[in-house]
């Protein structure tokens, strides 16, 4: 069985994960809502990495920064004159499209892996169109416009008049709201180098070409570490961050087989960048950048000391010398990873057959239990008082660690692969033996049945809390 996007999108629409935005109203074009267990999937996959990045981590330290900035930021980060992307329109059918991504496609297609679109130029581009022939998609014509410049940055008014000295834009990455507190964060948490700062939040982008469901949105959030250390011991740092990333993925789940680690040639590289990696997911469209890892030197520091005035070295104690710092930033987005760990997670298995000889087939989606929307089911064999009620009450109590979820409709066995489907490692169910009956003697406790081996174990009920708690751990 082919994992697809369109069964990935399916079960998301359906189950709650994630529906479209605006639907009542025919939508928003690439917008999407994280419904009730989308939302415990992404607060989970958030949480995971704060936890890792910040709450275990000796070095970082969390910031959550405000959406809106003095404008002026954006010209120092260079986002207002060159966050661009090369736009060019299709003459034949009016077909919009990044230049640089139609020439990518169209290389993938013919097999070609000797172009590199990031380390060319607008006119390079558009030359390399001409001469090759590249077509346009949409209808196999090769007949485009000149590429203009499209600032990807979304803007906005703040306060009562609309000119152009009110004019703010909703930040294109949370890093820059990292820079320019560095000084506060340093001065009021004391830290020495080498330290970082974390921050998980909105951004905002008017794509061109959005799309792939939650993969390419205009608002996204991301999860940036900046990490701030000593020039000179920056590669150090580097690899590092990017073993560190690399092991966070693997450790929920995601297999290496999926994934493939980018190191950047040096013509590739961005002007300020001494090392890059772009850390790719395979996802059923291809592969897709999830995680870069960058080396920016002290390129951001600098610029914002250039355009705010203020000092923003850092002063060495040991070396009774003032420096800028080297930044290493890995930057990953918290919608794009959950795609990615929804991917990784959509399993269909054969389990049998069923009366007429066709398969059964029991869809299930392996999630780390970490990032499952629920840690486990509470499911009574009847919905008879004597039952329901010791449910309730095992529900409450385990509602108090963690998202539970309660179902007393339908054979036992339509509600185990209910919970298969949304991803629940664990599910618990009383009957009337727990209870006991006339016949039998209460037993006092519970059938626990896991998501992927199928296998069940019978423990006292006052001990599923301990056992859900050991084996949801990260
Ligand atoms: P791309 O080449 O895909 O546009 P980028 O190189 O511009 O991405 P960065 O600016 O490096 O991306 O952003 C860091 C991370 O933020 C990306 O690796 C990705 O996970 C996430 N991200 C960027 N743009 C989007 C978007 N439009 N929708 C969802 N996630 C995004």
């Amino acid at each position: 069985t082919e994992k697809t996007m369109e069964k990935i999108v399916a079960l998301c629409k359906g189950r709650g994960f994630v529906y479209p935005g605006s639907e009542i109203y025919g939508g928003l074009a690439n917008s999407w809502d994280y419904g009730p267990l989308g939302v415990e999937l992404k607060n989970n996959v958030k949480r995971a990495w704060w936890k890792k990045f910040v709450q275990e981590n000796p070095y970082n330290v969390g910031l959550d920064a405000a959406i809106l900035m003095n404008p002026e930021v954006w010209v120092a980060s260079g986002h207002v004159s060159t966050f661009n992307d090369p736009l060019i329109d299709c003459k034949a059918c009016k077909m919009r499209h990044r230049a640089d991504k139609l020439i990518e496609d169209w290389c993938a297609e013919q097999g070609r892996t000797d172009v590199n679109v990031e380390a060319m130029t607008n006119d390079e581009l558009v030359a390399f169109i001409r001469d090759n022939g590249v077509t346009c998609p949409g209808c196999g014509k090769s007949d485009f416009t000149d590429i203009r410049k499209f600032n990807l940055m979304f803007k906005t008014h703040q306060g009562v008049t609309e000119d152009s000295s009110t004019e703010v834009y909703l930040r294109p990455e949370t890093a820059q709201g990292i820079f320019v507190n560095f000084p506060a964060i340093q001065r009021t948490t004391r830290k020495k180098l080498p330290f970082g700062v974390c921050q998980v939040g909105k951004s905002f982008r008017n794509e061109i070409t959005p799309g792939n469901f939650i993969f390419r949105i205009r608002e996204f959030e991301q999860m940036e570490l900046e990490f701030f250390c000593q020039p000179g011991t920056d590669l150090e740092w580097f690899s590092y961050w990017r073993e560190f990333c690399h092991k966070w993925l693997n450790d929920l789940g995601i297999s290496d087989e999926d994934l493939r680690l980018r190191d950047h040639e040096p013509e590739e590289l961005a002007f300020y960048s001494k090392a890059t990696t772009d850390f790719e997911f395979m996802f059923p469209f291809g592969w897709g950048e999830l995680w870069g890892v960058a080396d920016r030197t002290d390129y951001d520091l600098k610029q914002h000391q250039e355009h705010s005035g203020k000092d923003l070295t850092y002063f060495d104690q040991e070396k009774n010398e003032h420096y800028i710092p080297y930044v290493i930033e890995p930057s990953l987005g918290a919608d794009r990873v959950t795609l990615a760990f929804l991917v990784e997670a959509y399993d269909e298995e054969v389990v049998g057959q069923d009366k007429k000889g066709n398969d059964d087939i029991r869809t299930v989606m392996r999630f780390h239990p970490a990032l499952a929307p629920f840690k486990c089911a509470v499911l009574p064999l009847s919905k008879k008082e004597v039952l329901s009620g010791p449910a309730q009450q095992l529900r409450d109590e385990l509602a108090k660690e963690f998202m539970v979820d309660y179902d007393d409709a339908g054979s036992i066995g339509k509600r185990y692969r209910r919970q298969d489907e949304i991803g629940t490692p664990f599910c618990i169910t009383l009957d009337f033996q727990t209870v006991g009956d006339e016949t039998t003697p209460a037993d006092g406790c519970v059938t626990i049945r896991e998501r992927d081996s199928m296998q069940q174990v019978r423990i006292p009920m006052s001990e599923v809390k301990d056992y859900i708690a050991q084996r949801i751990r990260f």
